[in-house]
């Protein structure tokens, strides 16, 4: 990233991004043809899926357990979307039955969901959902900011319409792109638009002809940034997308053991349990801030607070990329007991 920055009409930039958008097919594991990383971070990838799917007055159900899907939340209402909230309590997820009924008798557009809540560290269940949704003639639209490169995501198989990423969750990449896919369905409800999205930046329409062969400009691209991207997503297809999995997986497990052999308690049950970001109840007695901050300032290990109604009451610690490894679980998991002690 600290490399010289070349033009975006570059030819050897043009086809860093054609590699850039085959490598993110790969990730996201789908054919669809519009498929590009947002500039912007995560949440410009939820804000451009969102504003180019939803017309004023169209009806949007957002599943909402913690911040994220929060936040969808305020997106749709500022995209001029009727929206319809389901909640679960922080910390659990949703259930095909629920989704189903707050769908009947509804004229929905989009079902949107967070895959991987960071905000808690629940793993939502995607195919039933998504399922569900287009029964109900609804596009899915999945929040993949946490998930992407940690655990499975499978857009085709699972009939994801749209989905978003980021690129310094499990990527492992600094931030300031956000990775995005739109399927066949969505492709459909972007064509038939009657309005122009509310924002020119993120229009799709525009941004997507500079990223295929037209190389029409729209706003400059954050050259560096994107040299960032293509090297990250090369260290990914390397180690390969299932060991990925993997290796995620095993630094999960290992960390959540260590927390159970201290005494200590997670705050999702274990089938729903993301490996990548793990929540620890805070014990009895202990201060969130005080604990945290010796952490940092003796370990030279941060971890994560509670957000929302969860603040003060867990500890959120990432193992996300290169984080992933049983050395760096096991210096967390002795640090901490330390610390405690
Ligand atoms: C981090 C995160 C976002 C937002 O991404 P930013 O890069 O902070 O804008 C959205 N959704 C989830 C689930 C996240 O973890």
């Amino acid at each position: 990233m600290a490399r010289p920055t070349i033009g975006h009409l570059d030819s050897a930039f043009l086809r860093m991004m054609d590699e850039i958008r085959s490598m993110l097919r790969v990730v996201f594991r789908t054919e669809n043809e519009l498929t590009l990383p947002i500039s912007g971070t995560g949440s410009a990838g939820m804000e451009a899926c969102l504003t180019n799917l939803i017309e004023p007055g169209d009806e949007v159900l957002v599943l909402e357990n913690g911040l994220f899907g929060a936040r969808m939340a305020d997106i749709v209402q500022r995209c001029r979307g009727e929206l319809r909230t389901l909640r679960a309590p922080w910390g659990e997820g949703f259930g095909q039955e629920q989704v189903e009924t707050a769908l009947q008798g509804k004229k929905t557009k989009i079902v949107a969901l967070v895959h991987a809540e960071t905000s808690t560290g629940y793993r939502q269940d995607v195919p039933a959902i998504a399922r569900v949704a287009h029964d109900h003639g609804a596009l899915l639209v999945l929040d993949a900011v946490t998930s992407l490169g940690g655990i499975p995501v499978e857009l085709d198989e699972w009939g994801v319409d749209a989905a978003y990423s980021g690129t310094q969750k499990c990527l492992g990449c600094p931030p300031g792109l956000a990775p995005i896919s739109f399927g066949p369905r969505a492709e459909t409800v972007l064509a038939s638009r009657r309005t122009k999205p509310a924002s020119w930046y993120l229009d799709l329409s525009m941004v997507r002809r500079y990223w295929n062969e037209e190389r029409v400009y729209h706003h400059t691209a954050p050259i560096n940034a994107l040299y960032g991207l293509h090297e990250a997503l090369r260290i990914v297809a390397v180690e390969g997308l299932e060991a990925r999995w993997k290796r995620h997986e095993e630094a999960g497990d290992r960390f959540a053991r260590g927390i159970e052999e201290m005494g200590l308690e997670m705050l999702v049950a274990p089938a729903h349990r993301l490996p990548q970001l793990n929540s620890v109840r805070i014990p009895e007695g202990k201060r969130d801030e005080t604990i945290r901050k010796a952490m940092l300032d003796g370990h030279g290990i941060e971890i994560g607070g509670g957000l929302g109604e969860l603040k003060g009451k867990i500890w959120r610690v990432g193992l996300m990329g290169s984080a992933a490894q049983p050395e760096v679980v096991d210096r967390v998991l002795t640090a901490l007991g330390m610390t405690l002690r």
